[in-house]
């Protein structure tokens, strides 16, 4: 009988909105030597310009990461006519490519929210990978309307999952629950045991807002330097065909 190949282990993660705090965020990623896909959105309606990454700023993580488009405003699709969708999908992916010199290929809906007709002109702009907001998986499914595992935020929706992951044992759940340093945790241990892509995604000003930079670094430290796991960006995970 011949032994099943070893499942492939990928470690991914994202960041999103081009906060100045991505600064900060880059310089723990690159300590443990975690690739990363920045989505930038450079005049994110949100904040004030001077909260905002500035071209240096980009530069100087483009150097290190990838970076990707998360529109020019930020606003969400759907609120918008596709006509000005697509302009500001397009606006942002230039306005960055100008800064960093090479072209985007990965992008990340802002919010989460999209409709059908955003996929296709996010492929038709060239973009080649697409994030969303879906968590609670190891398997990214469709490029463009890619899903992630786990985000570096507590949610209060998480309490099923988190009772499921603990196999229904209270304690573990309610850790799991309150903690979701610990939920990213155990879903890396999942992925080691069944393979797939853990992919950890999030906001440096809200890691920030929630004191939880310990909690990020201790995630960080946890998922790095194994020999056994594939660290990528994002763009990256279409050629390991995951
Ligand atoms: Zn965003």
């Amino acid at each position: 009988m011949t032994e099943a190949p070893p499942r492939q282990v990928v470690v991914t993660t994202s960041w999103d909105d081009g906060h100045r705090l991505d600064d900060r965020l880059a310089a723990l990623l690159a300590k443990y030597a975690i690739p990363a896909t920045f989505y930038l959105a450079p005049r994110n309606v949100e904040w004030r310009p001077a909260d905002l990454l500035s071209p240096a700023g980009v530069r100087d993580l483009a150097d290190r990461f990838e970076i990707g488009g998360h529109t020019m405003t930020h606003r969400r699709l759907p609120t918008l006519s596709d006509a000005a969708a697509r302009a500001d999908i397009q606006a942002g992916k230039e306005h960055l490519e100008d800064i960093i010199g090479e072209p985007l290929t990965s992008f990340c809906y802002p919010c989460g929210d999209y409709t059908q007709a955003h996929v296709r002109i996010t492929g038709e702009l060239g973009f080649t990978l697409a994030r969303t907001v879906r968590r609670s998986t190891l398997q990214p499914g469709s490029p463009l309307e890619m899903d992630t595992t786990v985000n570096a935020y507590a949610h209060r929706v998480d309490g099923p999952l988190a009772l499921r992951m603990a196999r229904g044992r209270p304690w573990t759940a309610a850790k799991l629950f309150l903690s979701w340093d610990e939920l990213a945790i155990k879903w890396f241990e999942t992925c080691r045991t069944e393979g797939g892509v853990f992919h950890l995604w999030g906001h440096s000003w809200e890691v920030d807002a929630r004191g939880d930079w310990q909690r990020l670094e201790r995630v960080l430290e946890h998922v790095s330097g194994r020999p056994d796991v594939t660290y990528v960006a994002n763009r990256d995970l279409l050629a390991l065909g995951v």
